[in-house]
């Protein structure tokens, strides 16, 4: 079933575990993430990034998520990730989505509070929940999303940011990457727990994937309730359909559709085990 966002992140800040966010963009990996939510009976989110807007039509993707997600009895969010224009935010609050990301992390300090409070109360008058970031994730390889600067989350501005603005839930910086690392990853635990006794709103980590299971563990103990998983599982995906193509030429697209829906349930499998066996 289609729930609140915060209802799911609140529930796991109170028993210390993390919910995982699954980028999709494709009716294979929205079922799949839809799949392994009922399979293992635990909650999933089903993240949808603005920069798919230009590939996926975005109200017969939110409808039929919620179609699919209506027969299942595991607790199914749609979040909007990553969005930089309010017009996305309205689409996607019109397309029934449980919970929008502004990302104003670009922006000064001072802006991204004025922007992010005002799309807060735009999402809240809807009755949809609100994330945003403040400091900002570093880019590694692989990955499809937009450059970042890597400056780490102040712990004193993540307080103010979140009771100036209102939002629900906190993305902050503490050293992941989006996609994958190129050097050692160097995760800010110490970070994290000043962010955590300031911050009393669901904490995000963005740029799960190729983060050590030992430091993931690590980061759940000190309060992320959401963890944004993407290009780890395309990398999977893609080396299978690479495998395939090559030993099987002639194979029926339906056939290494479904197989490829197989590998990235599999892939979403482990991180949610990950995620909520502490
Ligand atoms: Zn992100």
């Amino acid at each position: 079933m289609l729930v609140d966002t915060t209802s799911i992140l609140q529930d796991a800040q109170k028993n210390r575990y993390a919910v995982a966010a699954f980028s999709v963009y494709s009716l294979e990996t929205a079922q799949a993430a839809i799949n392994v939510a009922n399979r293992e009976k635990n909650p999933v989110i089903l993240a949808v990034g603005e920069r798919y807007f230009s590939s996926v039509d975005v109200e017969g993707f939110a409808s039929f998520i919620q179609t699919v997600a209506q027969k299942t009895t595991a607790p199914i969010a749609l979040h909007l990730d990553h969005a930089y224009q309010k017009q996305s935010i309205l689409r996607a609050i019109r397309s029934g989505f449980t919970s929008v990301m502004y990302d104003g992390s670009s922006f000064s300090f001072e802006e991204n509070v004025r922007l992010t409070k005002d799309m807060a109360e735009i999402a809240h008058l809807a009755g949809v929940s609100i994330e945003a970031e403040i400091g900002s994730l570093a880019k590694g390889a692989f990955s499809d999303e937009e450059e970042g600067n890597g400056i780490l989350t102040d712990p004193r501005l993540a307080e103010e940011f979140v009771n100036e603005t209102n939002v629900d839930f906190l993305a902050a910086a503490i050293g992941t990457v989006h996609g994958m690392y190129v050097t050692k990853p160097k995760i800010d635990l110490k970070r994290l727990e000043q962010i955590r006794e300031r911050v009393h709103v669901p904490l995000v980590l963005h740029g799960g994937s190729d983060t050590p299971d030992e430091i993931l563990k690590q980061v759940i103990e000190r309060g992320i309730c959401k963890i944004n998983v993407n290009t780890e599982i395309s990398m999977e995906a893609v080396s299978f359909l690479t495998r395939q193509l090559n030993d099987k030429p002639g194979l029926h697209l339906s056939v290494i559709m479904e197989e490829m829906q197989e590998v990235i349930e599999n892939s979403m499998t482990r991180f949610v085990r990950l995620f909520s066996n502490i």
